[in-house]
């Protein structure tokens, strides 16, 4: 049977935030069951921030948390690799407004769970389980899950760069396959908009230790994969769907998606709770009782 996870033991691990620049370190604590995922600003009071749709704040160039005017900013490279890991309750304890950077990947956090392991609890983890397919379009940008017996990705993005152009990446995540095919791939941005997003306040901690930076014709890093753009939008796509609150079961299809186009899908499912069902893994195989009875049976089940 499938369990909930939370953490083995308390890890921490300190970086700089991609936008404000600032140090920041953050502490990982195991959580009870049911708890889920939970923000602890430890520079206010301990002030507390679920993990969860209804506190999102902003999706432009991250994904922001916000409660009674508290925030806490790009939060899914650590979702995601928490999520993807298995973790299902835990605290995140930070000391500033906004998550480090690392190297731009969700590696670092990966090993920091590795680090101390997953732990069982006894609790079944429920997943939502999509049953009819639910859609958002935004000009050439689309988005769309449909029903399918697992979790799966298939993302697609164009870029008119010579190193992206087109490229796409089918993912079926299990914590060893993303440990290694996904949470390496880093953040990247283009030269030209480094300037327009400076003079917005953002990426101050931003530089070529934490981002693939592409030039006109070329790029200033050594590619991890030559499809890490496609691979770092996944990535992203599993951090943001743990605002949902429950593993997804069902068939992410995106297409030159990002943050605001995977928060809508997000919203989309929990404006339509026909579209999906919270159901343990036990609930996750259809009985197929018709299929073991006599021949005969079968036979004119088949001939009707
Ligand atoms: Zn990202």
């Amino acid at each position: 049977m499938d369990r909930q996870n939370t953490i083995g033991s308390a890890v921490s691990v300190t970086g700089i935030g991609l936008h404000t620049g600032a140090p920041v370190s953050v502490r990982l604590l195991p959580a009870r069951a049911n708890w889920g995922i939970v923000f602890r600003r430890s520079d206010l009071e301990g002030f507390e921030i679920e993990a969860q749709a209804r506190n999102v704040a902003r999706v432009s160039y991250a994904t922001s948390l916000m409660k009674r005017g508290v925030l806490i900013s790009t939060t899914e490279h650590l979702l995601s690799a928490l999520v993807a890991s298995g973790v299902d309750n835990v605290v995140v304890e930070i000391d500033n407004l906004e998550l480090p950077i690392m190297d731009g990947s969700a590696e670092p956090f990966v090993h920091m769970i590795e680090a101390v392991g997953v732990r069982p609890q006894r609790a079944r983890r429920r997943y939502a389980k999509v049953l009819k397919p639910v859609e958002v379009v935004d000009g050439d940008k689309r988005i769309a899950v449909y029903p399918s017996d697992s979790f799966r990705i298939s993302y697609r993005i164009s870029f008119p760069h010579p190193l992206i152009a087109d490229q796409s990446f089918e993912f079926s995540p299990t914590p060893a396959r993303y440990a290694v095919e996904v949470a390496p791939a880093r953040t990247f941005g283009f030269v030209d908009e480094i300037e327009m997003l400076r003079k917005n306040g953002l990426i101050r901690g931003g530089s070529r230790e934490n981002a693939v930076v592409l030039t006109r014709d070329g790029v200033m890093n050594t590619l991890r994969f030559p499809d890490e753009f496609c691979r770092h939008k996944v990535l992203d796509l599993i951090g943001d769907l743990a605002l949902l609150g429950h593993p997804l079961i069902g068939h992410v299809v995106a297409d030159r998606a990002g943050h605001a186009m995977h928060f809508a899908l997000v919203s989309s499912l929990l404006r339509d709770r026909s579209a999906w069902a919270v159901v343990s893994s036990d609930e996750l195989q259809p009985a197929k009782a018709q299929i073991v009875v006599g021949t005969g049976a079968a036979r004119a089940v088949g001939a009707r």
